[in-house]
């Protein structure tokens, strides 16, 4: 039996650069609270990210919820059910209703068409989300936004780095939120951030992850603890000096998937949009179980047995939630798309360090799958 390959190992700095971070965070006996490292992250990311209305948090969740207050969302949010738990809990936790917009077919991101027929009196804003690092269609969102005067805030926990249209992601809408947790191309362990269209949001965003705390102390709304510390920030530094190259690793193991698996029925790749500067950050493909013989989830079965761990990503919809299920805006006949790919997607192994001779082993297996499946 080969070593299992799990779907995503995290980068690591390297030990010895850990260490010396560490003596510097020991000297400075500073731990949190905006300490240098944090503050030093800070700066460095609003440059990579191209916004320097830019703040960190203990991680993408908070930094959602905080946005949401931030912009003061209340009543209902449109967003999308294809997308991580942590979108959707973020408006409830805000005492929000999340309202779910089908998605596009083939980027998998929320479908402009839909948003006006489900905008009403309670509507504050749009949450759209960047899927697998592919931008939405943010030109239409951020019309029909405008013309209905909604507030939009992107998640763009997987789109670290990219760029659409020669913009940094970032740069459009109200407010993005990057997340920085261990699986993600870019990480901090946990961590996120937000980049914001106006410095007034910043201000307020960075009072509100400090208990609402102003610079004289005094409190003029009701807080939270969204902190990054100053571990947290120090892996992030060294991180961000090899995160070019883990970028441009994955998109060599990506470009060999898809040359391994072309040509095998009802298995298709999510490649990235033409017109963006992509991150690579998962190996999602498709899969047609009347082609390919054999459904996502036999397939997910069959990679396990071999000790190849894939995910089902995203499997189960948002919308489907035992907590979300019950809102008229999941039933299925008003999603019909993200149902058909939540149940067809299979995200394969994918991190910089994966060895190139185990995505061809995969690649092998899903091939002698498919080919014992068309015998039959
Ligand atoms: C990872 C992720 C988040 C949450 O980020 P955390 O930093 O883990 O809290 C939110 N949305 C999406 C789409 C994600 O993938």
């Amino acid at each position: 039996m080969i070593n299992p390959i799990y779907v995503t190992q995290p980068a690591l700095p390297e030990l010895q650069d850990m260490c010396t971070m560490l003596e510097k965070i020991w000297q400075s006996k500073q731990l949190s609270n905006h300490g240098q490292m944090v503050r030093q992250l800070e700066n460095k990311l609003a440059s990579y990210l191209g916004n320097d209305n830019l703040s960190v948090f203990a991680n993408g969740t908070i930094a959602l919820q905080i946005a949401c207050k931030t912009l003061d969302l209340r009543g209902e949010v449109i967003t999308t059910p294809f997308t991580f738990a942590a979108t959707a809990h973020a408006l409830a936790w805000s005492g929000i209703r999340p309202v779910f917009c089908d998605i596009e077919e083939d980027s998998f991101t929320l479908d402009p068409n839909h948003l006006e027929a489900l905008i009403t009196e309670e509507t504050t804003g749009i949450l759209p989300v960047h899927v697998f690092g592919n931008p939405c269609q943010i030109g239409k969102i951020e019309a029909i936004a405008a013309q209905y005067k909604l507030k939009t805030l992107y998640d763009a926990a997987h789109a670290f780095g990219v760029k659409a249209s020669g913009r940094p992601i970032g740069s459009y809408g109200d407010i993005s939120m990057f997340s920085f947790h261990a699986t993600k191309v870019f990480h901090t362990v946990e961590g996120g951030a937000l980049s914001f269209k106006d410095p007034a949001l910043k201000k307020r965003a960075d009072r509100l992850r400090n208990f609402g705390l102003n610079d004289d102390n005094l409190v003029s709304e009701p807080g939270t603890n969204g902190k990054m510390n100053e571990i947290q920030a120090a892996v992030g530094l060294l991180l961000l000096e090899t995160v070019t190259e883990e970028i441009e690793k994955r998109k060599v193991l990506i470009t060999l998937y898809h040359q391994l698996l072309s040509n095998i029925p009802g298995i298709r790749m999510i490649l990235p949009q033409i017109d963006i500067t992509p991150n690579y950050p998962y190996c999602v493909i498709r899969i047609d179980s009347r082609e390919f013989g054999l459904t996502r989830d036999a397939l997910y079965q069959e990679l396990m047995t071999r000790n190849i761990f894939s995910r089902k990503y995203f499997y189960p919809l948002c919308s489907n939630f035992g907590c979300y299920r019950s809102l008229p805006s999941a039933s299925l006949n008003h999603l019909p798309i993200a149902n058909r790919v939540a149940d067809s997607v299979l995200s394969l192994p994918l991190y910089g360090n994966l060895a190139e001779s185990d995505v061809a082993r995969i690649c092998d297996i899903i091939r002698k799958i498919s080919k014992q499946r068309q015998i039959k």
